[in-house]
């Protein structure tokens, strides 16, 4: 098993040969654990809604720039159908927090989608009560994502202020949803203010010790609106972990060797960083998840959790064929089927 120190010298590590090791380490792990399949996830954003005051996201209540919306179930079960006709196994349903979308309506969504197709359900829904997550899971929703984001408590609190309508410690929130027999995939922001090495070894060791499904993780990148949340500020720059592409392919490789089989995305966050090429890095360095993005243009362009953000202002046709591309271009090939969780005793999923 890994240390602490090991994960803070990787960490710290700008040997670039060095690194190539660290780089093959987690592709191995990574074709020997989860093969060559790279997993597609078609991501809906069903609403930018949010009652929270979250000083990293561009949908926090404060944003009052934003156009806001919520995508009705019709529109929900489209996306959801065009994830069929591309041959996604599992649809993605992301929102802000909003009590505008009630339980029973994400139920109803639900069961919709499983009623008419083989597709997989992921929500990532923010923090909510089990009554809910119970019922939903029984609406036939497989997995639930929800990043603790920081490891480090204080600076959790001074990001994520206490408000909202669901309010509830995410960590016990994963456990919760584990026993109510969903996947659970998490995550953090690499580089967030007032961040340090240590901080970030004890978020990696944390995703193996609440044994992921699913790990999620991207640069923390700044709101360029100071109207929308003041964050800490950074620490002395030695100990402070930069929000750099670097450190995100670090972080990724270490969590494929300390969750094995886990499912990876490589995430749109760091695609923002680089363009042409941090996709196929990231599925080189651990990753054999992407998630092409299934929501009509017209509602995507107002899901700006942070500037820039790539793929911004494209089809969800024009998604489909660039991440197949890429994905081909690096010697892997399109998943087929659900790609649940390898390996878990008791699977839950193979998907119904
Ligand atoms: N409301 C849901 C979904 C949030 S959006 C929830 O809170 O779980 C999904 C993820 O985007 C967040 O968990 C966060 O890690 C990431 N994110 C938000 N703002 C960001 C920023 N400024 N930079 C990078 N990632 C960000």
């Amino acid at each position: 098993m890994i240390t602490h120190q090991q994960i803070i010298s990787w960490l710290q590590e700008e040997d670039s040969e060095r690194l190539e090791e660290l780089w093959s380490l987690a592709d191995n792990v990574r074709r020997e654990k989860v093969g060559n399949a790279v997993h597609l996830r078609g991501l809906i954003e069903i609403s930018n809604r949010c009652q929270r005051q979250c000083a990293y996201c561009g949908l926090n209540v404060a944003n009052t720039k934003l156009n806001r919306y919520t995508m009705s179930k019709e529109e929900i079960l489209d996306c959801a159908n065009r994830a069929t006709q591309f041959k996604y196994g599992t649809v993605v349903i992301q929102a802000g927090e909003t009590s505008t979308l009630s339980g029973e309506f994400i139920a109803d969504v639900v069961r919709s989608i499983k009623a008419k197709s083989s597709l997989a359900v992921t929500l990532s829904l923010g923090e909510r009560p089990d009554e809910e997550l119970r019922l939903w899971r029984e609406a036939g929703a497989n997995r639930y994502l929800l990043r603790f984001e920081t490891s480090n408590r204080e600076l959790f609190r001074a990001i994520h202020p206490a408000t909202g309508i669901h309010q509830r410690d995410r960590i016990e929130m994963l456990e919760s949803l584990r026993t109510m027999g969903y996947e659970i995939g998490s995550g953090v922001m690499i580089g967030l203010p007032g961040q340090s090495y240590s901080d970030l070894a004890r978020d990696i060791e944390l995703f193996a010790k609440l044994d992921l499904d699913m790990i999620g993780v991207g640069p923390y990148i700044a709101q360029t609106d100071e109207a929308i949340g003041e964050m800490p500020p950074n620490l002395a720059t030695d100990l402070q972990v930069p929000c750099t592409e670097l450190m995100v392919y670090k972080v990724v490789a270490l969590a494929r060797l300390v969750c094995p089989e886990a499912n990876i995305p490589s995430t749109t966050a760091l695609a923002t960083l680089n363009l042409a090429t941090g996709r196929e890095l990231g599925m080189s360095r651990g990753a054999n998840v992407v998630m092409p993005n299934l929501t009509p243009r017209h509602f995507r362009e107002h899901y700006e959790i942070y500037p820039n953000k790539a793929c911004l202002r494209e089809t969800a046709d024009q998604c489909h064929a660039c991440m197949a591309r890429r994905i081909f271009s690096i010697g892997r090939e399109p998943g087929t089927g659900p790609g649940g969780r390898r390996g878990r005793k008791g699977d839950i999923l193979e998907c119904h």
